[in-house]
């Protein structure tokens, strides 16, 4: 039996893609093992959102060039699409490259590795087929992960997604569902939707239903008690699944809504399709929602030509949203991508600095709003124990960590659901104590 090792870089649509890599290489007969010197066959499932990503696969590879002798090397993945047959000659020990279009095939490339062809790839972007199996293997034991569609047809300026992730592609409503059930059957009580732009979602069947019928009917799952999303673009964002969320407490209080940019200016010049005052509007329909959403983004700094008054307009977007957490970057340049051809690029340190600025805007945000949360009762789905502090970890409907102590019991209360009293409340998270 061959041993397999795999390691994951980047977003959760990788780290759930190497779920199904891992349960396809299992059907095979592979074996996995914790540590590359154990392996066989090494897997890199990779990223390159971002240049310092990319650079993490290379060092990576780097490491085993000499002490790697006798083991196969795979690099899976975003790197994989976008460097493609480059891989081979700028790391001569790796002999298969695949891009994510292209996992169904593994097994037919797998077959290819053990006849010992030494430069194996999948790269064909041409495809309107997405990655089912009945295989995954799932490391979250207490919320599952489904992908509703792969791929992305927009064109941010900025991204190597649609270039590396191909076109979009919507699963049937019906394999959703059917799989919804299967996890609801095996035990688990939350699921998260997962996509690029979850929002252009499109049953390909005659059912043909869109993001929020799909997002309602998963809701209504027998045993499925949170149902959540990511990643929302604001573009295809409607009424309907605030609406939905609304009407259906199963659908988390929850959306994550990238902004990039609290400039039209930039907006546009990132072809986000969408304005400022268009974003407000789905802000506004979202305060006015009868359960309180929590709303998170991502925003980019220093993107070409970003002016000053363009970054104090994301700075006044943030006091004026006022969002309960933000991921921000600094503008990185990316192979293909129409922002390559920009002038006015903004120097590092300046990335720096408003990198800086915007993240110490945001936690005063977060502890002022994280302090109204003191003395309500949160309901926590119970994700882990902290053997340092003795606190369990929750996590709370909204997508907040609340760590509580439950006094005299030491019932295990993993994946279970308690509802917790707020007693403090810091920049990231809240701590509190367990009332039933
Ligand atoms: N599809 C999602 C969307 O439209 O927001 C997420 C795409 S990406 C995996 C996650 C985030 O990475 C983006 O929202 C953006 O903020 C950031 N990002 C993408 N390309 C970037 C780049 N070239 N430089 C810096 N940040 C980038
Ligand atoms: Fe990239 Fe834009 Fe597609 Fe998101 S919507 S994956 S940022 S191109």
């Amino acid at each position: 039996m061959k041993t397999f090792y795999i390691e994951t870089f980047g977003c959760q649509m990788n780290a759930h893609d190497s779920e199904k890599v891992v349960g396809t290489l299992l059907a095979e007969g592979y074996q996995q093992v914790p540590t590359v010197e154990e392996a066989e066959l090494v897997f890199y499932n990779t990223c390159s959102i971002r240049d310092k990503a990319e650079q993490k696969v290379f060092n990576r590879l780097q490491q085993f060039k000499k002490d790697g002798k006798g083991k196969t090397f795979a690099v899976l993945g975003c790197v994989a699409q976008q460097e493609g047959d480059k891989i081979f000659e700028k790391a001569p020990h790796v002999s298969l490259v695949c891009g994510s279009a292209s996992y169904n095939k593994l097994p037919e490339l797998l077959v290819q590795l053990e006849t010992g062809n030494k430069r194996v790839t999948g790269l064909s972007l041409d495809t309107d087929q997405t990655f089912d199996t009945p295989f995954t293997r799932r490391d979250n034991p207490h919320r599952a992960y489904i992908t509703i569609i792969e791929g992305c047809d927009k064109s941010c300026a900025y991204c190597v997604v649609p270039f590396t992730r191909g076109p979009e592609r919507s699963r049937t409503g019906a394999s959703v569902i059917a799989e919804t059930r299967e996890l609801a059957g095996a035990g688990y009580s939350e699921v998260q939707l997962l996509g690029q732009n979850v929002n252009s979602y499109r049953d390909p069947s005659p059912a043909g239903w869109d993001f929020a019928t799909l997002l309602t009917n998963v809701g209504q799952v027998p045993g499925i008690r949170r149902v959540r999303f990511t990643t929302s673009h604001p573009r295809d964002f409607v009424k309907a699944i605030v609406d939905a969320i609304d009407q259906h407490p199963s659908l988390c209080n929850h959306v994550h809504l990238p902004v990039q940019s609290g400039s039209s200016r930039v907006l546009e010049a990132m072809q986000r399709l969408y304005t400022r005052d268009e974003y407000m509007r789905r802000i506004e329909w979202m305060k006015n929602a009868r359960r309180p959403i929590a709303i998170t983004t991502d925003i980019i700094v220093g993107f070409p030509g970003e002016t000053e008054a363009d970054f104090e307009a994301t700075l006044a977007l943030l006091r004026e949203i006022e969002y309960d957490s933000i991921f921000g970057f600094k503008y990185s340049r990316r192979p293909n991508t129409p922002a390559l051809a920009l002038a006015d690029q903004i120097p590092e340190e300046e990335k720096t600095r408003r990198l800086l600025v915007l993240q110490e805007l945001q936690r005063d945000i977060q502890i002022r709003r994280n302090a109204d949360y003191v003395g309500r009762v949160e309901e926590c789905l119970v994700e882990g124990f902290n053997k340092a502090t003795g606190q369990w970890i929750g996590r709370t409907s909204q997508h907040k960590t609340l760590n509580f102590l439950r006094p005299a019991s030491a019932d295990d209360l993993l994946g279970k659901y308690v509802d917790v009293r707020v007693t403090r409340a810091g920049p990231n998270s809240l701590a509190g104590e367990c009332v039933n």
